[in-house]
């Protein structure tokens, strides 16, 4: 049996929910089954990760700052409340279950903001220095436009096998203080978090970037990861 990969769902204005078929088609790639959560199931969360055998938090919108006790920054940009409130819900859930999750871009935020963290509303206006990369790139959603450097002894680096990794990079946003429970897996040289893992679960790992993008366009890093996350998953369901 394949198992189940619940992706929680990108928001748009009247609160429906859209996803890129980059995310889906990754993951039926790896050997998963994707399904989408929609928002307003806040209640029923166990229930939905009853059916799952992984949790996917998708990239998208800013997360509101009060989930991460601060205000909003003048650069903040579009949030949506119910979102980040199913995507809470879920997250904590799954970490109880010790449910593989893979967060993407805010997945990784969300993440981070779930265990305690904090964000950096706009890097561009609050990391202060003179090396600091462009993260919100312009190029296409495949191509790779800056390097991300992997730690040594971590989740990232048995999937990846490779200390220094090209990423494409779509983000204004970024972790600021790291949750206690995650570790720091791979850095940009400019010194934001491009990719965390949890300190204590088997497979809880946070990428700043967009593999789902890149893997579709045939990159076999991003391939990798989504192998690696599928294959945990699996691993899960069997347990
Ligand atoms: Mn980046």
């Amino acid at each position: 049996m394949k198992p189940v990969i619940a992706i929680t769902a990108c928001a748009e204005d009247d609160l429906s929910s859209r996803l890129n078929a980059a995310y889906s088609k990754s993951i039926l790639e790896a050997g998963g089954i994707p399904i989408i959560v929609p928002f307003g199931v806040d209640e029923d969360v166990s229930q939905v990760l009853s059916i799952a055998d992984g949790l996917l938090l998708s990239g998208g919108h800013d997360v509101h700052p009060f989930y991460f006790g601060a205000e909003p920054s003048p650069k903040l940009g579009q949030i949506y409340p119910e979102r980040d409130m199913v995507e809470l819900a879920l997250t904590n859930r799954a970490i109880e279950r010790e449910m593989p999750i893979f967060g993407i871009c805010r997945g990784i935020q969300l993440l981070n903001v779930a265990l305690g963290g904090t964000l950096y509303q706009d890097i561009d206006s609050e990391v202060q220095s003179n090396k600091l990369l462009k993260h919100a790139q312009q190029a296409a959603r495949g191509v790779a436009t800056h390097y991300v450097n992997i730690d040594e002894g971590n989740l990232l680096m048995k999937i990846i096998e490779q200390k220094q990794l090209a990423v494409n990079s779509y983000h204004h946003q970024a972790i600021n203080v790291l949750a206690e429970s995650l570790n720091v897996v791979a850095t940009s040289s400019d010194g934001i978090i491009e990719a965390v893992a949890h300190e204590a679960l088997p497979f809880c790992l946070g990428v700043q970037w967009h593999p789902e993008e890149l893997a579709i366009a045939g990159n076999e890093a991003a391939k990798q990861l989504f192998k690696a996350f599928v294959e945990a998953s699996k691993a899960y369901k069997t347990k």
